[in-house]
C-alpha cells in the first residue's frame, strides 16, 4: 500500500508547548512510524514540511505534497493536543475511515495506557479537508498535562509502531526480532563456531521488545514466553499461552490482562 505521513508544524510554526514541544515529539513519532511501516514493505512518503513560515504556510505545503503522490491510500498526520486534558484521540473527515482510525487509536491506547478520547469527525481540518487521499489526524496525548507529555515523549517508538500496525491492520515484526531472542535459540540456530561470537548480543535480549504481546502476536518472542510458561512453543500467542499468561500474572500480583507488557516481561525474565 502506499501511504503519506507528516509531523504537524515547524521550527517557524511550533505547535503546542508544555512539558515537552509539539514538533519535535511529532517528529519523533513519525519517523518510527515510517520506519516500521517501510520494515513491512510498505511505500511510504515524508511529506512533513520544515520550511513554511506561517501555520497557513504549513500547512499549504504539506497538502500540496500529499496531493502529488497517486494512488495514496491513506494520509496520516501526525499531532499533540493541548487545553490541559488526557488521552489520546484520532480525527477523520468521514465515517469511511472508521476501520483504520479505530485500530490507530485502539492500539495508541493500548500501548501508552493512555485514556481513548475517542474517534472524532472533523470536516474542517486543513488537511483533512484538502487531501485526495483520506486522511486522518492523530492527537497523541497532551503536551501541557505532566503525565500525558511524559509517557508520550518516552514512548515515541512504539506509538510509530502502534500507528504502523493500525495503519495495516495486523503485526508488523521487525527484521531485526533475531537478535532478540534467547540465548538458546541462538545455540540451536547457529553453527558452532559463530555461537561464541553473538554472546554480546545475549545482554540485550532479556530487555522488553518495546511493544505489547498479546493475543494474535507471533515469533520469536512469543516462543521465549512460551517456553517460559511451559507451554507448547509454537510461536501463535493463542487462546492458550492468553491462559496461562492471566494465570502467571496472577500469581505475580500483576494486573491481569493476558497481555506481556514490559511489567510482565521483565517479571519473567528476570535475572
Ligand atoms: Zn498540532
Amino acid at each position: 500500500m502506499k501511504f503519506s505521513i507528516h509531523a504537524g508544524h515547524n521550527s517557524f510554526v511550533p505547535g503546542a508547548r508544555g512539558y515537552i514541544s509539539e514538533e519535535f515529539v511529532n517528529r519523533k513519532i513519525k519517523v518510527a512510524t515510517i520506519r516500521y511501516l517501510r520494515a513491512a514493505g510498505q511505500t511510504v512518503y515524508d511529506d512533513t514540511d520544515d520550511y513554511g513560515r506561517t501555520q497557513n504556510e504549513n500547512l499549504a505545503a504539506i497538502v500540496h505534497k500529499v496531493n502529488k503522490h497517486r494512488d495514496l491510500d491513506l494520509a496520516v498526520s501526525i499531532h499533540l493536543n493541548a487545553g490541559g486534558g488526557t488521552g489520546i484521540e484520532v480525527y477523520q473527515y468521514d465515517e469511511k475511515t472508521n476501520g483504520v482510525a479505530g485500530r490507530i487509536l485502539n492500539n495508541i491506547c493500548e500501548v501508552t495506557g493512555l485514556t481513548n478520547r475517542g474517534l472524532k469527525k472533523n470536516q474542517s481540518f486543513y488537511v483533512l479537508r484538502n487531501t485526495k487521499p483520506s486522511a486522518l489526524l492523530i492527537e497523541c496525548g497532551f503536551v501541557d498535562t505532566k503525565t500525558d507529555a511524559m509517557l508520550v515523549a518516552s514512548k515515541t517508538e512504539v506509538i510509530g509502531h502502534a500507528i504502523a500496525e493500525g495503519m495495516l491492520g495486523k503485526n508488523i515484526q521487525t527484521r531485526n526480532a533475531a537478535s532478540r531472542t534467547s540465548t538458546h535459540e541462538f545455540d540451536q540456530s547457529l553453527p558452532a563456531e559463530v555461537k561464541g561470537t553473538k554472546r554480546s548480543v545475549v545482554k540485550l535480549v532479556s530487555s522488553y521488545p518495546g511493544y505489547l504481546i498479546k493475543r494474535g502476536s507471533r515469533g520469536e518472542e512469543v516462543k521465549r514466553i512460551q517456553r517460559a510458561l511451559s507451554v507448547t512453543a509454537d510461536g501463535i500467542f493463542g487462546v492458550k499461552t492468553e491462559a496461562a499468561v492471566r494465570n502467571y500474572q496472577k500469581r505475580h500480583q500483576l494486573t491481569v490482562d493476558g497481555v506481556v507488557g514490559p511489567k510482565t516481561w521483565a517479571q519473567l525474565f528476570a535475572a
